[in-house]
């Protein structure tokens, strides 16, 4: 097998898929082990029982799929297509916006999830078709691989401050996948780190969630909090997630690396008007039906309506606080009181919360 040019064919099969990279790393992740455990060790992974069920077998691809000899590393891009230069300065000019609920950028398409298993699955079907049958498991943002760490050594990027994988013409807006594969293929070459002195990501972060150059504490990070974590919000931390009601970016907004961050090449990704637009007072309409009935085909969906209430009553919260626009000020003081009548009592703590940030404003 003339592994060089199977690579090209390999990536052009990939482009035609959508994804603008791959790569191929070794199993061996033996350095990798330490600071997982390390990590988990200091309880940073919060209420993320799974991440600690797997153990080291995160870090040894062999024992999660056995016969294991190398992964296939994938990014697809997920900018969506009509992104127009300057997008960071639009989106943080969104999170000022207090009639706003933020919906991260990367959960506003097609969960991505499907789109990327489907399209790695054809993409070890192409392989198999020009090399005959061969053991595989394709995996993307799945809980036992420790996807950053297989992409970082296979070339698709360095791993950020941040902890996500980055790269110098395609910054960090992208989805990971894998295929683990029972063949030994030859690796590809790592790239080296360009963060230097750059701490921009680290400054930036509301909850001071990354407390040391690539080492976040999730139980801090709002990403983790808004989606993740199925309890309650610590108070200490509402103020700071401010109009983000699923996920965060911030640390990515502030990479210099994002000016060069690529759009996707799948319509998939293209956000759906509602979650861009993020109209709080229209997503507190959202009953459990609504809920379902808009959130079809997303990633947001697995959060399920509570954690989705809980989260909008945190960015009421701090909306209220700020006390900007009277008007929206007062139909959000109403839009919660009439949610507080059937909640149950987690969504209810978050709502008197809310609530009494600003208790003179009548309903
Ligand atoms: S996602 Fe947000 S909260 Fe989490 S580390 Fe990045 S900036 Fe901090
Ligand atoms: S913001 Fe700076 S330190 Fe953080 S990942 Fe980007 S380049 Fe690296």
């Amino acid at each position: 097998m003339d592994w060089q040019a199977l690579l090209a064919q390999l990536r052009g099969w990939a482009a035609e898929l959508g994804f603008s990279q791959i790569g191929v790393s070794g199993i061996e992740l033996g350095n990798a082990e330490a600071g997982l455990l390390e990590w988990l060790d200091a309880g940073f992974h919060g209420s993320m029982a799974y991440m600690q069920a797997h153990g080291v077998k995160r870090a040894r691809p062999a024992e999660l799929v056995p016969g294991t000899l190398s992964v296939i590393t994938a990014r697809m891009d997920y900018l969506p297509r009509e992104t127009p230069a300057g997008w960071q300065a639009i989106e943080w000019q969104r999170l000022e916006d207090p009639a706003r609920a933020q919906v991260s950028v990367y959960a506003r398409g097609r969960d991505y999830h499907k789109v990327l298993r489907t399209r790695l699955q054809r993409l070890a079907d192409k392989l198999a078709e020009a090399i005959g049958p061969f053991g595989h498991r394709v995996f993307t943002d799945s809980a036992p691989v420790l996807e950053v760490e297989l992409a970082t050594r296979s070339g698709i990027g360095w791993r950020g401050k941040h902890t996500l994988a980055l790269h110098r013409e395609g910054g960090s807006m992208f989805f990971l996948g894998e295929i683990f594969v029972d063949l030994a293929l030859p690796s590809t070459e790592a790239v080296s780190a360009h963060c230097g002195q750059c701490t921009a990501c680290i400054d930036v972060c509301p909850t001071q969630a990354i407390v040391a150059p690539h080492r976040v504490d999730a139980r801090r990070c709002i990403s983790y909090l808004t989606i993740e974590h199925d309890g309650e919000i610590p108070v200490e931390l509402r103020p700071a997630i401010g109009n983000r009601v699923y996920g965060c970016d911030d640390c990515q907004l502030a990479c210099p690396w994002n000016k060069f961050a690529q759009p996707a090449r799948l319509a998939d990704f293209d956000a759906r008007p509602e979650l861009e637009e993020g109209d709080l007072l229209r997503f507190w309409q959202w009953d459990e039906a609504e809920f379902l009935r808009r959130l079809e085909g997303s990633a947001m969906r697995r959060i399920g309506l509570r954690r989705w209430r809980r989260n909008l009553a945190v960015v009421s919260g701090n909306a209220l606080r700020r006390r900007a626009d009277p008007a929206l000020l007062r139909v959000l003081h109403e839009a919660l009181n009439e949610a507080l009548n059937d909640a149950d009592p987690l969504v209810a703590e978050h709502i008197e919360w809310a609530i009494a940030q600003a208790p003179s404003i009548s309903g």
